[in-house]
């Protein structure tokens, strides 16, 4: 079964590497899409730079495929004949926001496009994007909650903004 984690991943979070692992061990391939959130005006990454880390990061795995788009994750889950979207859940403030999202995903795929929701393993379940952002705009280390892949970048854009 193929399946579509779509996301902002600005930057990705050890969170989500969590929910990846987890989704390649559950199904036979995983399309992690990288998306324009178009509540999220300001990202700390372009589309570009966000898919070419990831493409860093899973490079080698076979099961794992990476695109970046401007279309919706629904449109993307029809597109590429995915079964379902996963969806990441932390806390009872995301399970209302994703249980919304999952059901407008449904009504506007005409029933074709469900969502199933995984669990990151504990210690991770307070890792966001926002966070990590917060982390390192006040200078402090982000490395528990990034792959260094992604700290690495992140320090780079910080000293071209400079
Ligand atoms: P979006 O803008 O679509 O919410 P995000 O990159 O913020 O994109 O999140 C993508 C998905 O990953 C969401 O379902 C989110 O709940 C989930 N997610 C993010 N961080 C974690 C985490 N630490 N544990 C579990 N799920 C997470």
């Amino acid at each position: 079964m193929r399946v579509l984690y779509p996301g902002s991943f600005d930057p990705i979070t050890k969170g989500h590497m969590n929910i990846v692992d987890q989704a390649t061990l559950l199904f036979d391939e995983v399309i992690i899409a990288v998306l324009q959130n178009p509540i999220k005006k300001i990202s700390f990454f372009t589309l570009e730079e966000r898919l070419e880390i990831l493409n860093k990061l899973y490079y080698n795995n076979t099961k794992i495929k990476i695109i970046a788009s401007n279309n919706t994750a629904t449109d993307l889950a029809l597109e590429y004949k995915c079964k379902a979207i996963i969806r990441g859940l932390r806390s009872i403030k995301d399970f209302e926001y994703e249980k919304q999202l999952a059901e407008i995903n449904k009504d506007i795929s005409d029933d074709q496009v469900n969502t199933i929701c995984l669990f990151a393993e504990a210690k991770l379940q307070t890792v966001s994007s926002s966070v990590v952002k917060e982390i390192f705009y006040l200078n402090k280390s982000i490395s528990k909650y990034v792959d260094p892949i992604v700290e690495e970048k992140m320090i780079k854009k910080g000293e071209n903004n400079k």
